[in-house]
């Protein structure tokens, strides 16, 4: 039987804990399994709400990440679609049915039986709890694995595996086209990616904020308009709101800011106990607006995601940072004013 394969990471022990250095071991390489060599990973703010348990008792030791970029070190005896030294990414899920519906119409972020890629017991290999990429290596079935092309800047390329998927299929979902009118509220690392898939697309885009501190940045990256609270957007008529916020909110406010018609797509996902609902009576009488939730996006909708960015160069705005610094960082996401997306650079973390 093979080895297990020895891995060292940066794991959070209960919802109040700090990070740590941590050594584990990963199941062994399967005959379609790739050993991923992890050189970035990025952090999301699911990682957070993960960590402090703020959607459900999380899974401890955990460690996060699912935005992962690296290079395949060992394929097993049958995986056919990558070789050693091809750069890779993976995302949110790491493993599915293959059976059911969803998974047959690449929508495997709904199979029942998916493996989250942390914070989640892994049900194809004895339900242990998978590990994230704050880590220096990954283990995963070839069909979870996206190609990213030799030349490609994979610090800049690990977001796009949760930010830029999770942004871009309901833009997708949602038909946008030259000349939409598209909103994005809440301005961080999805809302970034939200703005420049939409450019992108022909939209007219406006984000949402709920301060001055973003205008500037807005207004740079290409938003036609910025609005400081959703107060202020009011009235502006807008096809589509793409909701990344992760803090508690009114959605009838944002229903304001619709056209006849509208549609509010949410992922931003807040903790349990402060999630937003809809008034089912001020959806009545707020002119047939849409509110659908949209959750990261399939393998195949994620290899045409990051096709469609290297060849529109969108890339997310990011600061490097190292696994010492987790903690740091996940203070300064929940407490405004955080650089777009912050990046883990592995190998200065915790060497090759
Ligand atoms: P970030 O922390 O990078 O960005 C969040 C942004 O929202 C910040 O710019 C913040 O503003 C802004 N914000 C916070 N509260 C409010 C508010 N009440 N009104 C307006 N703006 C607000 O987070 P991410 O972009 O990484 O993640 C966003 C959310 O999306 C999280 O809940 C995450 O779990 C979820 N998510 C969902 C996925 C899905 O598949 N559905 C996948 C990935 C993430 P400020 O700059 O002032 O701090
Ligand atoms: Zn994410
Ligand atoms: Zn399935």
């Amino acid at each position: 039987m093979a080895a297990r394969i020895p891995a060292k990471g940066f794991a959070i022990h209960s919802r109040e804990g700090k990070f740590q250095r941590h050594d584990f071991t990963r199941h062994a390489l399967g005959e379609k399994d790739v050993l991923i060599d992890i050189h970035y990973c990025g952090i999301c703010h699911s990682d957070i709400h993960s960590a402090y348990s703020e959607w459900h008792d999380g899974i401890y030791p955990m460690i996060p990440g699912h935005e992962i970029a690296g290079v395949v070190k060992e394929v097993g005896a049958h995986a056919r679609k990558f070789k050693v030294g091809d750069k890779v990414g993976v995302g949110c899920f790491v493993n599915s049915c293959k059976e059911c519906a969803p998974c047959t119409h690449h929508h495997e972020q709904f199979c029942p039986k998916v493996v989250f890629t942390y914070d989640c017991p892994d049900h194809f290999h004895n339900n242990e709890p998978h590990m994230g990429g704050y880590s220096n290596c990954m283990v995963v079935d070839e069909d979870y694995i996206i190609r990213i092309p030799h030349d490609a800047p994979l610090e800049k390329i690990a977001p796009l595996f949760c930010a830029g998927i999770t942004t871009y299929s309901p833009l997708k979902f949602s038909q946008v086209k030259e000349g939409s009118k598209v909103g994005i509220a809440g301005f961080g690392g999805l809302g970034h990616m939200g703005l420049k898939y939409a450019l992108a697309m022909g939209a007219q885009v406006s984000v949402i904020g709920r301060s001055e501190a973003k205008r500037e940045q807005a207004l740079k990256m290409g938003a036609k308009h910025y609005y400081s609270s959703v107060e202020d957007a009011k009235g502006a008529d807008l096809d589509l709101i793409l909701s990344t916020i992760p803090t508690p909110y009114n959605m009838t406010d944002y229903l304001d800011a619709l056209r006849y018609g509208g549609e509010l797509a949410i992922v931003g996902n807040p903790p349990k106990d402060v999630l937003p609902s809809v008034n089912v009576a001020e959806l009545i009488m707020h002119g047939n607006k849409k509110v659908y939730g949209s959750l990261i996006g399939g393998i195949e909708e994620t290899q045409e995601m990051l096709d469609f960015s290297i060849l529109h160069h969108i890339y997310p705005e990011i600061e490097l940072v190292t696994g010492e610094d987790i903690d740091q960082v996940y203070y300064n996401l929940t407490h405004s004013n955080a650089p777009f997306r912050y990046v883990i650079d592995m190998k200065k973390s915790l060497g090759s």
